[in-house]
């Protein structure tokens, strides 16, 4: 029975027993229409109602300035490691274009021919374009190595790689004063919380702070942490995050984007100058600028999705007066509590990321009671469950790459942490 156990799984994560309870009612019947919630048309009144609520309160809960969009998507964070990628690439050769037209004269008068365009704009991509990535886990890495087969290595600029910092292995964000940031980059990317490696920023890098009105374009994969503090919006051009850790159920991916990216005020340059240029032209399902233009109904979504994420998001509102910050404080309880407990007991515990990079939401740590870590983290887990305490078998990446398993917990909103058993309303309250 779902009180018996507390799940410590990642993502996809436990959600609160009345949302589900809830959604399961509405697959079978939504608002006694007779019809279940996977069966109304995603161009229904209802769906649109939906999804602008959900987008609402998403947007209510992180205050989330009018200047940028909400966006729900599909694809999952993996997709959004190659649609940042088309974006922003296409954002950065548009706004070139611009610059050639500008400096050339042409609005006051001047002419200048697509060959002279095209000629100065190569010039630009070779000498200019970078995309630069902060590598501090495996998923800030896969998605550097999405980028370099989509545009090529010659244009990602690693600004840091934590693994060089940190005797080969990830477990530490590297000094601010050793990143390479690129002059102009198409974006800086970095991923907030590294799920498998439990690296987490403390808060917003000073290096990335917006100068005047033109700050670095910087984006976040922010699957794993969103909703669990405040953070500074204003400071961001696009933050994304799959729903299945900290939102709802896996099917919809949020991206929350600056409107300056968007049409009106950047629009997307011809697919056959990209060709020319010898930069890709990315899926139309990944076209933010095709999703905002048809408020994230450009084709089939998961409403059913939608509206879990939005019963989540409901229920947070209703449980934290003070909103994000409210979940803030619960969160850091819970992650203080259980490094605590590990820290107590070094003979049996260590935790793998550094304590300046520790992650409130994925406690990495191993088990090294006695003389053998493979068998004590075995026993550990048999134990565990024994317990009611499952989901805590680390990443199957790590069982691959290092001999022993990593042990992952997850202290996120509104999904299970405290060690002791207790129901699952209970822990998710
Ligand atoms: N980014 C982070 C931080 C993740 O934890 C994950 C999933 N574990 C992903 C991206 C990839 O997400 P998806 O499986 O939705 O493609």
């Amino acid at each position: 029975d779902r009180s018996d156990i507390t799940y410590f799984g990642a993502g996809p994560a436990l959600l609160p027993t009345t949302v589900l309870e809830t959604a399961a009612k509405s697959l079978v019947n939504y608002n006694d229409t007779g019809l279940g919630l996977a069966e109304h048309s995603h161009r229904s009144e209802l769906a649109t109602k939906i999804v602008e609520e959900a987008k609402a309160d998403l947007a209510s809960y992180l205050d989330i300035p009018d200047d940028y969009e909400v966006l729900f998507m599909q694809g999952g964070g993996s997709g959004e490691f190659s649609a940042t990628v088309y974006n922003l690439v296409n954002v950065w050769v548009e706004r070139r274009r611009q610059r050639i037209l500008q400096e050339a004269g042409i609005g006051a008068g001047k002419e200048i021919s697509e060959d002279v365009i095209l000629t100065e704009l190569r010039k630009a991509v070779e000498q200019d374009l970078k995309i630069d990535y902060l590598v501090t886990g495996s998923w800030s890495l896969k998605a550097s190595q999405e980028a370099a087969r989509l545009v090529g290595p010659e244009y990602v600029n690693i600004v840091a790689d934590g693994r060089k910092t940190n005797d080969g292995k990830f477990g530490k964000i590297p000094d601010e004063k050793d990143w390479k940031l690129s002059k102009n980059a198409a974006m800086v990317y970095y991923c907030d919380n590294e799920t498998v490696d439990g690296v987490e920023f403390p808060s917003f890098p000073k290096a990335l702070e917006p100068v005047g009105e033109d700050g670095p374009i910087v984006v976040a994969d922010m699957s794993s942490n969103i909703l669990s503090r405040r953070i500074p919006i204003k400071n961001f051009s696009l933050i994304f995050f799959g729903a299945q850790k900290n939102l709802g159920s896996t099917g919809i991916t949020v991206v929350i984007i600056k409107k300056s990216l968007l049409p009106p005020a950047v629009g997307t340059p011809a697919p056959s100058l990209m060709r020319k240029l010898g930069l890709p032209v990315g899926p139309i399902v990944l076209s933010y600028e095709t999703i905002a233009k048809n408020k994230s109904l450009y084709n089939t979504l998961s409403i059913f999705d939608v509206y879990i994420a939005g019963q989540v998001l409901k229920k947070a509102l209703a449980t934290f007066a003070d909103k994000v910050d409210g979940q803030q404080i619960l969160a850091e309880k819970k992650s203080k509590l259980i490094y605590a407990a590990l820290d107590a007991h070094p003979e049996s515990y260590k935790v793998v990321p550094d304590k300046s990079s520790r992650s409130r939401m994925n406690i990495c740590f191993r088990v090294t009671h006695g003389d053998s870590i493979d068998a004590a983290e075995k026993l550990f887990l048999k134990q565990a469950t024994e317990k009611g305490l499952t989901g805590l078998k680390g990443h199957r990446s790590k069982s691959s790459q290092i001999p022993f398993k990593e042990l992952i917990a997850s202290s996120q909103y509104p999904k299970a942490m405290a060690l002791q058993t207790k129901s699952r309303d209970e822990v998710n309250a």
